[in-house]
């Protein structure tokens, strides 16, 4: 698990590559949880979804715990106010996207495709904003990018619609392709989220990164925002 970020407000973003493995397995064997209460210097809970390519956002409240994989919500964006959660998204392509605020409300979000299309982004920023939240910063971490991202058909042209016409791009190989990082910016930016900072990785053609959409690959990073150690 490698610090990918730090917010100004001290909130870290924290992303797992091939090195450690398919996330999952480090979830489930507690290693993740202990890595970044390491870190971090207290325990930490690892709040997750049972994630399904939405624009559903859940709120985690203090003092909860999720107790097994099948307890999971059903969601792509998670958020909450207090230092002993680590919010956790699991990616292989799809954007992962952490968000944190001047009062220390924090979020998760799955972006990919679908859920960019379903409004998963504004839809944090919402709940942040309902928690309290004024002005939010974002941090996007590696996704595949636009030049190895061919994409067509209709969804295209709906999310070109809905964002602008810059988040159509060129692959490598001279295809129509999604910018999905220029998606999540434009999402961002109608949600009122302007400051935004993003990984200059890809995953399909970067060697330490599992591709669903490159190598069909089963296994996952982990993206974990939580507040850092001076919490
Ligand atoms: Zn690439």
């Amino acid at each position: 698990m490698r610090l990918l970020y730090r917010f100004e407000n001290g909130h870290e973003v924290y992303f797992t590559t091939k090195v450690e493995g398919d996330a999952r397995e480090l979830i489930s064997c507690g290693a993740a949880e202990r890595e970044l209460g390491e870190r971090v210097g207290r325990a930490i809970r690892l709040g997750r979804l049972n994630q399904i390519h939405s624009g559903i956002v859940h709120l985690i409240g203090c003092g909860e715990r999720q107790e097994a994989d099948s307890s999971l919500p059903d969601g792509d964006g998670l958020v909450a106010c207090s230092g002993d959660f680590g919010l956790g998204v699991l990616v292989a392509d799809c954007a992962p996207v952490a968000l944190t605020s001047a009062e220390g409300i924090f979020a998760a979000v799955h972006a990919g495709w679908q859920g960019v299309s379903k409004g998963v982004l504004p839809e944090a920023a919402a709940a942040m904003r309902s928690m309290g939240a004024s002005e939010i910063s974002a941090y996007v971490g590696p996704c595949i990018r636009s030049e190895c991202y061919e994409f067509k058909g209709p969804e295209l042209w709906e999310i070109s619609r809905e964002l602008g016409g810059s988040v159509v791009g060129r692959t490598s190989w001279d295809t129509v392709s999604l910018d999905l990082l220029e998606a999540v910016r434009r999402s961002l930016a109608k949600a009122g989220v302007g400051n935004v900072e993003a990984s200059q990785a890809c995953t399909a053609c970067g060697d330490e990164y599992y591709s669903f959409r490159a190598r069909q690959s089963q296994e996952r990073h982990l993206m974990v925002v939580v507040p850092g150690g001076g919490y």
